[in-house]
């Protein structure tokens, strides 16, 4: 695949089409910090400053959410029912021109536009995907049930988080036969692609369950501001 030109056209999907089954309603549209979860996810990919920067942002909404009015981003589109679904109803979305396209989870407002930078920069220098990737602390086991088969060597394991930068056209490809994955990074391994880890932000977390959106608005450092 064609690595992107030095400074590429880059644009952001923010996909935001959850229901948050595990939430009981939709977390990225919480307040948080006096804006929405979802508004700080778009504020990190508006806010990068180093070149290449983000020339465009796609926001992936739930459908009944479509007329709502988003001032923030370039592009408003309904999501699917899967998170692979709304990305690429975020990518139909985004114009031929982008060499470079980053997804990002509205679910997660700390990632920090250094974090955009650094996978943008990965992918520019030549990688299909830059993913930040986190060490696992924790000791990880397989279990059956209530069962442990084994502990697993954590050593060459990483937590995976969003933004995840793609060449362009290799997430195209990687979409084009409408598969499922929890991340779409994984779509790229699947095809043989080069996947690149940059280190992640263990502050960096998802908002899932209400106890994480209580962390979210308990470490709010009030750096962040309108
Ligand atoms: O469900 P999960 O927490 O993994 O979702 C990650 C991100 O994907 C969230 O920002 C969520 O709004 C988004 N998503 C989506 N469309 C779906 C499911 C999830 O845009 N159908």
């Amino acid at each position: 695949m064609a690595a992107p030109q030095v400074s590429p056209t880059v644009w952001c999907i923010v996909v935001a089409a959850g229901s948050g089954s595990r939430f009981g309603g939709p977390k990225q549209y919480e307040p948080l910090g006096g804006r929405r979860v979802l508004d700080w996810a778009v504020a990190d990919a508006r806010d990068v400053a180093r070149r290449p920067g983000v020339d465009g942002v796609v926001l992936v909404v739930p459908p009944d959410r479509l007329g709502a009015d988003e001032p923030d981003v370039d592009v408003v589109v309904a999501g699917g029912r899967t998170r692979s679904a709304s990305v690429r109803a975020g990518l139909a979305a985004v114009p031929h021109e982008a060499e470079v396209v980053v997804v990002h989870d509205a679910a997660r407002p700390f990632a920090g536009p250094v974090l955009f930078e650094a996978v943008v920069e990965a992918v520019v220098a030549g990688a299909d995907a830059a993913i930040p990737g986190v060490a696992v602390a924790d000791t990880v086991k397989r279990v059956s049930g209530s069962q442990v088969v084994e502990t697993v060597d954590r050593a060459d394991l990483v937590v995976v988080q969003t933004p995840q930068a793609f060449a362009a056209d290799a997430l195209r490809g990687a979409h084009a036969p409408a598969p499922e994955a929890t991340d779409d990074a994984a779509l790229i391994e699947a095809m043989g692609g080069r996947v690149t880890v940059v280190e992640g932000r263990p502050g960096n977390f998802k908002i899932t369950t209400p106890d994480d959106l209580d962390r979210a608005r308990a470490t709010w450092d009030g750096t962040r501001t309108e």
